[in-house]
């Protein structure tokens, strides 16, 4: 793909906090306020609902999810990824109202990367899988991949979809922390997956936080992607991004251009206690 917009590495990008104690001289970052879910729809708009970081703790009804017409969900929807998990997501999404669901995956949801699944299942036992787990679980339910399990909503990874011509890319990768799923370091690795994002891109999803918005962790460190704020300052300019991952940055903030919304569900004590965050999109013309 030809990019007419080329993205440098910062050359701080994998120190984060001292990255953006230098790059936030020329940066806006303002709180922006949530709008009340109860507010009707405006013409012409499509509304929107996003959550993130469920970890299976919404299939129970623990939270309400307001009404809306595309549900959005940034991942982490699972514990660690056991086909059982994503079966009760699935199913719990199909009680749902919304004429459209959108998922990616995020570190948690593990039987999502192909790679620990296909070339290092060693490393799932770790996280309490065991080896025939995977083939067990996956030949009980007829299915070759978790992915067929997502019957009720679009799986996107690395891949869009559009509504009523709003452009939607998702993403699930984030900087390595803690060995889990879709790790990849920081800098050319993560900014070669930012460079699949289409310039077209009105929603962005990714599960991890740009560096400066949402990102702050409850040690003061900065936990973002250096080069996701690039990629989405310098090229692509969404209206929206949503993520989650940083459960204590939940909250709506806009550096002017584009909105960025952490919509962690779960707490940094996974408590699933933080509502979901709603918008509302004009259809564009010729819509
Ligand atoms: P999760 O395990 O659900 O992906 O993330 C849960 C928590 O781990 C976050 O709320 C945050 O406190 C912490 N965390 C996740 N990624 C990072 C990171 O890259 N750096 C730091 N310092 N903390 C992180
Ligand atoms: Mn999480
Ligand atoms: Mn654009
Ligand atoms: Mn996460």
């Amino acid at each position: 793909m030809s990019l007419d917009v080329i993205i440098k590495v910062h050359p701080d990008s994998d120190k984060p906090t001292q990255a953006w104690q230098k790059i936030q001289v020329h940066q806006k970052v303002e709180k922006v306020t949530p709008m009340d879910p109860s507010t009707p729809i405006l013409a012409n708009h499509i509304r929107f609902v996003c959550l993130s970081d469920t970890h299976s703790k919404i299939e129970k009804g623990q939270i309400k999810i307001p009404d809306g017409d595309v549900l959005l969900h940034a991942g982490d929807f699972t514990n660690v990824g056991l086909p059982s998990e994503v079966k009760n997501y699935n199913e719990y999404l199909g009680t749902l109202p919304h004429r459209l669901k959108i998922t990616i995956a995020g570190n948690h949801d593990l039987s999502f990367d192909d790679y620990l699944v296909k070339t290092n299942r060693q490393h799932l036992s770790c996280f309490g899988w065991t080896e025939s787990l995977v083939e067990e679980k996956l030949a009980e339910y007829g299915i070759t991949g978790v992915k067929e399990l997502m019957t009720n909503c679009v799986y996107l990874q690395d891949s869009g979809v559009s509504v009523c011509g709003i452009n939607i890319w998702g993403s699930p990768w984030q900087p390595v922390f803690c060995d889990w799923g879709f790790n990849l370091e920081r800098g050319q690795q993560l900014l070669d997956k930012w460079n699949l994002i289409p310039e077209s891109t009105d929603i962005l999803i990714t599960h991890g936080p740009p560096i400066g918005h949402g990102d702050k962790c409850f040690d003061e460190q900065h936990a973002g992607c250096v080069e996701l704020l690039s990629t989405i300052q310098q090229r692509v300019l969404p209206k929206y991004h949503l993520f989650g991952h940083v459960h204590e940055g939940y909250g709506m903030t806009t550096d002017g251009k584009t909105t960025f919304i952490n919509a962690s569900t779960c707490t940094v004590k996974y408590r699933p206690t933080n509502p979901p965050v709603v918008f509302d999109f004009p259809v564009p013309e010729g819509f």
